[in-house]
């Protein structure tokens, strides 16, 4: 599903932000990204979004060598992706429905395969029966739910998350991090980036570890 092999990414200002990185999620695989502030994690997640572009090396996407999709298709590419945020950066003046439906929307799907689809989605992260309140009427555990129900409304192949549960208590970080399990079990492959090592410790997925932008311990699994 991802394949990194010697990705190198330095930023326009000289920034080094990723050193010779090699490591391979397989499809249906779930595993955490950890590292310190500044390892290299965000930089990591943008890199399989195609929200930046390596320097060095090579990075495939389910099949894609990435340097070789044009700028033109990577929306497409992007499709196939659901990416989901610690500020889960939604509309707080439009309805849960609507939020959840905006992916759907972009892709002209029609209204009744759009009620369908936000629908399935909502009781999926448990938010049967809430299409019609507004975000900001919710908890901060039941926003961050409707931001992972957007990402997921198309059914994308591979999931990443960055920070998912950053603002979350533990309690409701565990209750995301079973909704994550819930969609690899429905057949996704889930990439988490966190620094929350206490969570990942409760969990039983491998672990990819960035240290000053090198990852450590990945090539024994890959
Ligand atoms: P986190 O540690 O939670 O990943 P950061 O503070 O490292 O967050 O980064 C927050 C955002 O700012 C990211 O989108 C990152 O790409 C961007 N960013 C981080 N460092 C710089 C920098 N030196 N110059 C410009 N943008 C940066
Ligand atoms: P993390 O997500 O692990 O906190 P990042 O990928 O955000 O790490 O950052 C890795 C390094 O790259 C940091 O030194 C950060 O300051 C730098 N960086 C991140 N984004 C940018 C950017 N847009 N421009 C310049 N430097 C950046």
């Amino acid at each position: 599903m991802i394949r990194f092999e010697q990705v190198s990414k330095i930023y326009p200002g000289g920034q080094k932000a990723l050193s010779g990185v090699n490591f391979h999620l397989k499809k249906g695989e779930m595993a955490f990204l950890t590292g310190h502030s500044g390892a290299g994690k965000s930089t990591l997640l943008k890199l399989i979004s195609v929200i930046e572009r390596a320097n060095a090396g090579r990075v495939h996407i389910n099949g894609h060598d990435i340097a070789k999709v044009p700028p033109s298709q990577v929306p497409y590419l992007r499709r196939d992706i659901g990416i989901i945020f610690q500020n889960h950066q939604l509309l707080m003046d439009r309805s849960v429905h609507e939020n959840v439906a905006l992916p759907l929307v972009i892709e002209g799907f029609s209204q009744a395969e759009i009620n369908k689809r936000v629908s399935g989605a909502l009781d999926m992260v448990g938010l049967h029966g809430k299409e019609k309140h507004n975000p900001i009427m919710l908890s901060g555990g039941e926003q961050q739910r409707v931001g992972i129900a957007r990402a997921i409304v198309n059914k994308p192949p591979l999931i990443l998350a960055d920070e998912p549960t950053g603002n979350l208590d533990p309690k409701l970080s565990m209750d995301i991090m079973k909704l994550f399990e819930l969609l690899n079990d429905a057949g996704s492959s889930v990439l988490i980036a966190t620094h929350d090592l206490g969570l990942i410790a409760r969990m039983k997925y491998r672990t990819l570890t960035l240290k000053h932008g090198r990852m450590l311990y990945a090539e024994e699994h890959s």
